[in-house]
């Protein structure tokens, strides 16, 4: 079966994740703190690294490895949204900047040193439809300037750089709205303070995210990845490898769910015999192994396509669509299977049940992918 791949990865990953049990998580959650010990180990340990090509210091492997080390984070009852982006949002690097930027950054991100986990695309007034950023980079000889807000933008307290993405002209002057868009790396140890602003957001679940102002913050022009223009192209190459390993984290959360349901189920007693002797029990929590099974497969599918260079859109889209709704029902399921005891903060499964709804909305919302289904697979006519 596919989530059996890459053994060694996965029982590497179960034995550090075993060393931070749900008392960590509970205690980070009740004060809405970064799991730095958890990062700091994972990143020792060479996990964010492990879509770094060799000859930056990373270990080479392609998105299905990656997919083995965000599940079994997840299935372990751990979280890898603290860090998930340390491993992908370096592609934009990777794969649009310049030989100097890459061998300036990446040997860094893979050792550590550097942490680019910060990616900056959303503003408050703009939504999904990204080509609707107002955030304005106005080129000044070897600078730009940098004004406008960005809101959701994740661990950007706990990331030295972040891909930023801007207008560099205006959206009624460009040929196509998706023109006239480019990818700034920022560098967020100087950029706070001198024209950046960032406020943490306090969100339903323990997230690190924030909102940004910018009022005239420079960034030097060589900081500019790729070409002038082209970024919205760079940041949707980088958002299929991001779905599919966004959709990795929810099949992890559906098979810790399941785990826990099945388990529970099995023992706890009530008119007598095991909750998981009654149909009425059994039914959801198989049906919440079908729906994972399933997911496991479109993801596999979709991470195998992504490594072999071929087309994968739709394929990441459906993963995480159907990934996110396996972990929601299994969420769901795993709750009402534990009666009351659901809803007890040390059981975990409140905690994990808040984590796992987030994935209908972020990174893309269930809807919009949907409508990309429908438009770009169906041929149906556009609806906006
Ligand atoms: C905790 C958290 C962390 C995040 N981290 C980051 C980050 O690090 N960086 C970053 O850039 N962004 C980040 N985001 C933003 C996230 O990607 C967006 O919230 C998400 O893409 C949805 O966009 P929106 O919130 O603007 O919703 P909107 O675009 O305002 O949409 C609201 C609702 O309307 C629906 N909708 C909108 N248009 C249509 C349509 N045409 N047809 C049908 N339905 C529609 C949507 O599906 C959605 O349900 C984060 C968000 C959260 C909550």
């Amino acid at each position: 079966m596919a989530d059996e791949s890459f053994p060694e990865i996965r029982e590497a990953v179960r034995r550090l994740c075993a060393r931070f049990p749900g008392a960590y998580w509970r205690e980070l959650d009740r004060e809405r703190t970064y799991p730095t010990e958890f990062v700091k180990a994972l990143t020792e340990a060479g996990f964010l690294s492990v879509l770094i090509p060799e000859a930056y210091g990373g270990s080479g492997l392609g998105l299905r490895a990656a997919v083995a080390v965000l599940e079994e984070i997840h299935r372990a009852g751990a979280n890898g949204a603290a860090c998930h982006a340390q491993m992908y949002t370096m592609g934009t690097v990777l794969r649009h900047g310049s030989e100097a930027q890459k061998a300036a950054c990446l040997p860094k991100i893979a050792s550590g040193e550097l942490r680019l986990q910060a990616f900056g695309v959303t503003e408050p007034d703009a939504g999904t439809d990204t080509t609707r950023i107002a955030t304005f980079a106005r080129r000044e000889g070897d600078k730009y300037v940098v004004n406008g807000r960005k809101i959701w933008i994740s661990r950007a307290e706990h990331s030295d750089l972040m891909v930023l993405l801007c207008r560099t002209s205006p959206r009624d002057e460009a040929a196509k709205p998706s023109d006239g868009m480019s990818v700034l790396l920022v560098d967020l140890r100087e950029a706070v303070g001198r024209g950046l602003t960032i406020r943490p957001v306090r969100t339903m679940l323990n997230h690190a995210t924030t909102e940004m102002a910018f009022e005239d913050l420079e960034v030097p022009a060589a900081n500019l990845i790729g070409e002038e223009g082209k970024g919205f192209r760079y940041i949707l190459d980088g958002m299929n490898a991001e779905r599919i390993l966004i959709a990795a984290e929810c099949l992890g959360d559906a098979r810790f769910f399941i785990d826990r349901a099945s388990r529970y189920a099995r023992e706890r007693v009530v008119f007598g015999r095991p909750i998981g002797e009654n149909q009425g029990v059994q039914f959801p929590l198989a049906r919440a192994y079908v729906q994972a099974t399933s997911a496991s497969l479109m993801i596999d599918a979709a991470a195998s396509l992504f490594e072999d260079g071929q087309p994968c859109g739709a394929e990441a889209n459906m993963a995480k669509l159907v990934a996110s709704e396996a972990s929601w029902f299994a969420a769901d399921m795993c709750l009402q299977t534990h009666g009351g005891f659901g809803f007890a903060e040390e059981y975990d499964i409140e905690r994990k049940f808040r984590e796992t709804r987030l994935y209908q909305v972020a990174p893309i919302s269930t809807n919009l992918i949907l409508s990309h289904v429908a438009t770009h697979v169906l041929g149906q006519p556009k609806s906006f």
